[in-house]
């Protein structure tokens, strides 16, 4: 997918801020005065509705470190984002194969959040019943659980299913430096 034209994102801004309810819990009072920045991320994402994404827990169980998101086409689907620092990269990001997902980060912008609309081949999305089963696990403190889980089940599913299993591990310095390159990548850095 390619970038959105000028038309297609003003014609974007005009139905998001129509149903603005549906998206962000937050009041924009001046909406002309958000539409530059809304209109520049709507070139390489596209807004999620309230009720199509849920925060969640990181394997260390840090609360709100997750963003499960259900897949537009197929709500059966979801992918996940992760928190570090301050930003929120597709899981697939962030992962040991050289071969990454190269989505741009995903951003929150007055309450909305902006998933990017490129995600590569390797990229693919899981069964959002897998994803919130393991979040279930993450919940009741249960780490090693969904460790067992993730190992009995990931090859099953898909593919991209082990790099979970590794995000938490690897987020030390040297693998934060890698995303940092990344990073310079994306439309929004
Ligand atoms: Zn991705």
């Amino acid at each position: 997918m390619a970038e959105t034209t000028e038309r297609e994102r003003k014609k974007l801004f005009v139905q998001l801020m129509y149903s603005l309810k549906e998206y962000t819990t937050e009041v924009i009072a001046d909406q002309e005065a958000v539409k530059p920045i809304v209109l520049e991320l709507l070139k390489f994402h596209h807004p999620i509705k309230l009720v199509d994404y849920e925060y969640g827990l990181s394997r260390s169980l840090k609360k709100n470190h997750r963003l499960i998101i259900k897949e537009s086409e197929d709500k059966t689907k979801a992918r996940e984002y992760i928190k570090i620092a301050t930003s929120w990269y597709c899981s697939n990001r962030v992962s040991q194969r050289s071969i990454r997902c190269t989505s741009a980060n995903l951003e929150i912008k007055y309450g909305i959040v902006f998933a990017p609309n490129n995600h590569n081949d390797i990229c693919i999305a899981k069964d959002y019943s897998y994803v919130m089963k393991i979040q279930g696990f993450y919940k009741q403190g249960k780490s090693h659980e969904a460790r067992s889980f993730i190992k009995k089940n990931g090859s099953s599913s898909n593919k991209s299913l082990t790099d979970s299993m590794l995000e938490d591990s690897i987020l030390n310095e040297p693998n934060l430096s890698a995303l940092a390159d990344l990073e310079t990548a994306t439309p929004l850095s």
